[in-house]
């Protein structure tokens, strides 16, 4: 399964396509989610990342979160692979899934890549590394970076030994994650898109549902793992 930032917004995270609330509405998320902004303009990117920090930290894991861990509870293989970077997975249960894009709640010198533990919000941001006082910045992958090696592996891996795979709540518009739905394909998988605007001609093993994730995943777990309650 791999899981993109539709499956946050139903716990209020915006994505990436829809637009930005507030003081940072005037802003492209692509253009501030790469190395060069931060170089250009190092507070600016802290503070955004500082307000998506909150927002996560504030927001609750939705239905669609809660399904997913339940099936991988049901299912004897199954890995959960996400490019979403708020920690709502592990929050709502999931073990281990495989971020691909890194952890806001991380953070790592800019310098040396080094992941630092404690770390103090300044008057003055980006606060500075306390090894070689290089500025610190999130551990989430901007857009011109390369994944972590491992992770990017065992996703690989996992796409191409699935016989079901899903991908929910992505536009498929970011390299390599979006790799993942075809190299499932190409290795015999059942392929299914849901999200809000997947096209609507796909054929099997390819399927795809328009539908918000947190109404669609709990149906699914309920419809195939039925409980006395779900019994009518
Ligand atoms: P995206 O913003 O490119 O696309 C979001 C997709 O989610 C769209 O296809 C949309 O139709 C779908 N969607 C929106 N609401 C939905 C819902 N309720 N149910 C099902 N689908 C829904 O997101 P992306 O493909 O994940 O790629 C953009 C990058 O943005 C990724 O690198 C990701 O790390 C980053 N990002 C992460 C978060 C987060 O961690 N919550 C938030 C914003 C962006």
């Amino acid at each position: 399964m791999l899981t993109g930032a539709g499956v946050s917004a139903e716990s209020g995270l915006p994505t990436f396509r829809e637009a930005q609330t507030g003081l940072w509405a005037q802003y492209d998320p692509e253009e501030l989610a790469t190395p060069q902004a931060f170089r250009r303009n190092p507070r600016l990117v802290w503070e955004w990342y500082a307000w998506r920090r909150q927002l996560a930290a504030a927001a609750q894991p939705n239905p669609a979160h809660v399904a997913l861990a339940a099936l991988a509870q049901r299912v004897p293989e199954c890995t959960l692979i996400t490019q979403n970077v708020d920690g709502l997975h592990t929050r709502a249960g999931s073990v281990n899934p495989i971020e691909l894009h890194g952890n806001l709640s991380r953070v790592k010198c800019f310098d040396d890549g080094r992941v630092v533990e404690h770390w103090q919000a300044t008057a003055d941001p980006p606060p500075r590394c306390p090894d070689c006082g290089g500025m610190l910045r999130p551990d989430v992958v901007w857009f011109g970076e390369l994944l972590p090696r491992t992770a990017l592996d065992a996703a690989i891996a996992a796409a191409q030994a699935c016989d079901v795979f899903l991908s929910i709540g992505t536009s498929g518009l970011v390299e390599p994650a979006a790799a993942l739905p075809r190299i499932a394909l190409q290795c015999g998988a059942t392929v299914v898109l849901i999200n809000l605007d997947v096209p609507t001609r796909a054929t099997p093993p390819l399927y795809a549902i328009n539908a918000k994730a947190g109404e669609l995943l709990p149906a699914l777990v309920d419809a195939v793992w039925p409980t006395p309650d779900s019994i009518g």
